[in-house]
């Protein structure tokens, strides 16, 4: 049975992204001087006017470099304000932005690059050295690298100019300096590529989402609902905007709106509750850790925060215990929505005028969105009441994994429909709860985290038989990473010793395990928790069986 939302039909216009977005600001007039952007660190701003003149300065330099319609540029950067001058640059120019975990190590985002075949790449001084490292991997197609802020004080000689291999530095204040290359006059249409983001989906490793611009345009409207921006309205941006969250909930959404934004270049508490405070800061989008912080954290009490309205919670779970916490502690309201990288994001939510809905709850399809929910056993309706995977279909669902087929047939049917992984529950008021999670995805503080990369990393160690990852909950309920490891047969020596590891002498004791995954993935993928088996349960054909190992002792509660 498909479930309607209870919206009017969704009228998508036929513009590019940063038409719709920026089209707003330009009606401001071209010298607008309303800020746009201003960072809570350095309070360095961007007017409207700075932004749409950016934004046009970086097309024309990304243009006069050939980069247009059918490629890829890529960004590399925490948040700032240069971020979306950066990324409405590159729609500019009419080519796709694949964004990149700020975080990543060389080997993470060597594989995006040469996955997404980018041909720039926007980055920041202390990103470059990683930066460096992963143009430099075989198959990377970057030929330029664009430095987004100023040189650090204690830099050297700048690299600026110079060539990393055969890679050109080059700053992106020269870029926004040139008068005279002329901005392309390039025709973009709805069904074009946008933006790439990363994601794992239901299984494997992170994929090229295709994203469209139609796919953006409908999601900004469709998340309307989940705020109540409006000109005077302030944004807090600690969300990272390379996430899918990040760029339609602030980047688009809010700009759309002719709203301020605060960014953060990374989570400080202090930094973000003086933040809040300084700038009057009305809307505040979390993953469920940092509505955590919000309800229980003592340096909250210490601040005024009086000025804040709406938190949106989404990306992972939260409770309705803790979404009560933080409305009673800040006197604002709290909305749940939910999404995946894969619908642009925003599936369904709380709309902050529904004060009657489940705190706890994932609220309402939103408009555009139609659903069904499916026995996964049989293929069929769940019955009326139970559970059942949230299959959704609307005019935000991505195209498909880019050059992957197979993995898009998995989760893309015939008839429009994602199917999302995730297990739901709707109520006879179309009020919608998560109950589990299908797939192989864990979600750590709301970024994610494919077991398969995981163990793919954990095979590379001399002293690992095997390995599988799940989640797991810690003592805040909080969704973790969990290993397990069979550990090597060894000979000879001391039980566990490998003296033929590079670096000596090692025991394969937990600490170990642990390390060596952080030392080779991003701080997110930090595996937290380790249990050695003696072999990993796996179904004949070599699957490995996720949820016995969720059953084990060892994995406690297991998540989500
Ligand atoms: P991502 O593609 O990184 O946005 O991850 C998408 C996944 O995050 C979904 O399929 C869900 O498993 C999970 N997720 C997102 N929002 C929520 C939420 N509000 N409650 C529970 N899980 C969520």
């Amino acid at each position: 049975m498909t479930l309607r939302n209870s919206y009017p039909p969704l009228e998508v216009p036929d513009v590019s992204l940063q038409e719709f977005v920026l089209g707003r600001a330009e009606a401001l007039g071209p010298h607008c001087d309303r800020t746009a952007l201003v960072c809570a660190a350095t309070g360095r701003s961007v007017t409207y006017g700075e932004l749409l003149d950016g934004a046009d300065r970086i097309a024309a330099g990304l243009a006069a470099r050939g980069v247009g319609r059918g490629d890829v540029a890529a960004v590399f950067a925490p948040n700032s304000p240069a971020y979306p001058v950066v990324f409405f640059g590159i729609l500019t120019a009419g080519a796709a932005a694949t964004t990149a975990n700020a975080l990543y190590t060389p080997g993470e985002l060597g594989y995006q690059l040469r996955d997404s075949g980018a041909r720039v790449l926007f980055t920041v001084h202390a990103a470059l050295e990683r930066a460096r490292a992963a143009v430099s991997q075989d198959g990377v197609r970057v030929t330029e690298i664009v430095l987004m802020d100023a040189a650090p004080a204690t830099a050297g000689p700048a690299s600026l100019g110079s060539a990393a291999g055969t890679v050109i530095e080059t700053a992106l204040a020269d870029w926004l300096a040139d008068r005279t290359t002329l901005t392309p006059q390039v025709t973009v249409h709805g069904d074009d590529l946008a933006v790439l983001p990363y994601s794992s989906g239901t299984t494997g490793r992170p994929k090229g989402v295709m994203l469209t611009h139609r796919n953006l345009v409908a999601n900004t409207l469709q998340s309307l609902p989940l705020g109540r921006l409006d000109e005077g309205s302030v944004a807090l941006a600690v969300l990272p905007l390379f996430h899918i969250y990040g760029i339609t909930a602030i980047m688009s959404m809010t700009l759309y709106r002719r709203a301020s934004v605060v960014t953060m270049p990374r989570f400080d508490l202090e930094a973000l509750l003086s933040a809040i405070q300084e700038h009057r800061v009305d809307h505040v989008s979390v993953a469920p850790p940092l509505a955590l912080v919000l309800a229980k954290h003592p340096a909250v009490d210490a601040y005024d925060l009086r000025s804040v309205a709406i938190v949106l919670s989404a990306a992972a779970p939260l409770s309705a215990e803790v979404a009560e916490a933080v409305q009673k502690r800040l006197g604002c309201t709290v909305l749940q929505g939910f999404g995946l990288t894969e619908s642009s994001p925003a599936l369904l939510g709380i709309p902050h005028d529904r004060p009657e809905i489940d705190r706890g709850s994932v609220g309402v399809l939103l408009p555009g969105v139609e659903a069904r929910l499916v026995d996964p056993a049989t293929g069929t309706d769940a019955a009326p009441g139970a559970a059942g995977e949230l299959w959704c279909r609307g005019p935000n669902i991505m195209s498909g994994y880019l050059g992957n087929p197979t993995a898009t047939a998995e989760v893309l049917d015939a008839d429009g429909y994602l199917h999302t992984g995730d297990l739901v529950t709707v109520d006879a008021h179309g009020v919608f709860h998560v109950v589990d999670r299908l797939k192989e995805l864990i979600k750590y503080h709301g970024y994610q985290v494919a077991p398969a990369e995981l163990e793919a990393v954990l095979l590379t160690h001399p002293g690992i038989a095997d390995a599988a990852v799940i989640g797991v909950l810690d003592a805040d309920g909080q969704e973790v990473p969990m290993a397990f490891v069979v550990r090597a047969p060894v000979s000879p020596g001391p039980a566990h010793e490998l003296p033929d590891l590079p670096g000596g002498p090692e025991l394969l004791d937990e600490e170990a395990v642990m390390a060596y995954v952080a030392a080779r993935l991003a701080p997110q993928k930090k595996v937290r928790r380790v249990a050695f088996l003696d072999a990993i349960p796996k179904s004949a054909a070599g699957k490995i069986l996720r949820r016995e190992l969720r059953a084990l002792p060892e994995a406690g509660a297991a998540a989500p």
